[in-house]
């Protein structure tokens, strides 16, 4: 089938009832259709999936998508297999499935029915699944999260890496699409080198996002307090704290707490009911603000989160982007405070300490960069913005004026008085 053949927006309505593409979908699901090597960029929430859905859809054979996340994966097929008239549509391949399993999804690839076959890459690594895919009709292979190939992402994942060999064993000229939030040049090109798709026809969105305010404070002694007062300030809007360890979550949600907050504690030492609990309280608004560690917040998304705190700095700017990307997904307000004491960066460095040699060069650099961006004048945006790879113009872009250092010129960001919080 050519492209010129093929209806998209109706495809789209069809399939997925959205009434128009959003961003560059729709050149990147023309460029897949063709059968290139295609590389998708674009901040999360920009809409990747259905750069491979729709395609996988479209085309003749089945997808093969890889991800890393068996939630992520399940979320998909049952959102496609409500759209569709077939359950074999959409199957998940993994370790989890019996026998009787495993046969009734290699007969719905073989019977056509299947058009896309959600695998993590270690179940990849299976003989028996590959010796079988092999032998039907792969239309495309679509490699999400793809960061995960690099060592320079802030989730590597070394069962990534051996993909490329996979996939040409698969089958020599399957198509490949790769797609991630990860804006840093370093690894785009680490995943199109370890993909093997230097030709590959890239699509970038901007990363920029107007609506945030970014501003870092210097992390004194009195740190509590003036997030307290944040709080307050901002009385019954929905906010994230992210702290580095457990034990400072439950410390500060219990502050905010006796201060009057509705907060509750989140991190992966709670049991996964309590867990659950409080992410439905936030998203139920029977709590304004989360304490948590960084393992709140993949897949949430509550469209109106108005503020993110970090009462420690992260150990990248990748990470800062995503995390502070949780604010204001619904284009309206959303205040990003950090705040930095050096002393903090020092026990982050700690923390990698006993890691191989490697892996501590990756994250000492990638520190650095945080260390710039907290102690900067420059605009804050323009120095996210730089640091994945696209050049910003104040007077010009939108957002230009929405961070501190535009709006107080002036401002020192420096941590005097630090304090040890552990
Ligand atoms: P990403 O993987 O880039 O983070 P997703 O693929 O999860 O983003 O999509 C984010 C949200 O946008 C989803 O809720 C999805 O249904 C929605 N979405 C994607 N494309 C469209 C579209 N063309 N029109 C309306 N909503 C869309
Ligand atoms: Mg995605």
């Amino acid at each position: 089938m050519s492209i010129e053949e093929i209806d998209l927006h109706a495809s789209l309505k069809k399939h997925f009832g959205f009434s128009g593409f959003k961003g560059l979908q729709e050149e990147v699901i023309k460029n897949v259709v063709a059968g290139n090597n295609t590389f998708v960029i674009m901040p999360t929430g920009g809409g990747k999936s259905l750069c491979y859905q729709l395609p996988a859809l479209i085309k003749d054979g089945t997808a093969i998508v890889v991800s890393p996340l068996i939630a992520l994966m399940k979320n998909q097929v049952d959102a496609i297999r409500a759209v569709s008239e077939h359950e074999g549509v959409a199957h998940v391949l993994n370790s989890s499935l019996n026998k009787t399993e495993v046969k009734r999804v290699k007969d719905d690839i073989i019977n056509g029915v299947t058009k896309l076959l959600y695998v993590a890459p270690e179940s990849l690594t299976k003989e028996e699944y590959v010796d079988f895919l092999r032998t039907v009709k792969i239309s495309f292979m679509a490699v999400d999260e793809a960061h995960c190939i690099s060592e320079w992402g802030h989730d590597f994942r070394p069962e990534y890496r051996n993909l490329k060999t996979i996939i040409k064993r698969i089958g020599d000229d399957i198509p490949i699409v790769g797609l991630t939030a990860t804006a840093t040049p370093k690894v785009q090109e680490d995943i199109l080198k370890s993909l093997g798709m230097p030709n590959a026809v890239t699509f970038k969105a901007s990363f920029n996002r107007p609506n945030l305010y970014y501003e870092v404070r210097p992390k004194t002694k009195n740190v509590d307090a003036d997030i307290i007062r944040f709080v307050k300030q901002n009385e019954g809007k929905s906010g994230i704290v992210y702290c580095l360890s457990r034990k400072r979550v439950e410390e500060l949600a219990q502050v905010l707490q006796v201060n009057g907050i509705k907060a509750v504690p989140y991190h992966a030492g709670l049991d996964a009911k309590t867990r659950v609990k409080h992410q439905d309280m936030f998203l139920m608004e029977d709590t304004d603000v989360v304490v948590a560690t960084i393992a709140f917040g993949m897949g949430i998304d509550k469209p109106d989160v108005r503020f993110v705190i970090h009462h420690d700095i992260p150990k990248s700017i990748e990470s800062y982007y995503q995390e502070t990307g949780r604010a204001g997904r619904d284009g309206g307000e959303g205040h990003c405070l950090a705040y930095y004491a050096y002393k903090d960066i020092e026990k982050l460095e700690k923390f990698m300490a006993g890691k191989p040699v490697a892996e501590q060069e990756i994250g000492h650099a990638l520190l650095q960069e945080v260390v710039a961006f907290a102690e900067t004048s420059v605009s804050r945006r323009k120095f996210i913005l730089h640091y994945f790879g696209e050049e910003f113009d104040n007077a010009t872009g939108e957002g230009g004026d929405m961070d501190d250092n535009v709006r107080h010129p002036k401002k020192q960001v420096e941590a005097k008085e630090d304090v040890k919080l552990l």
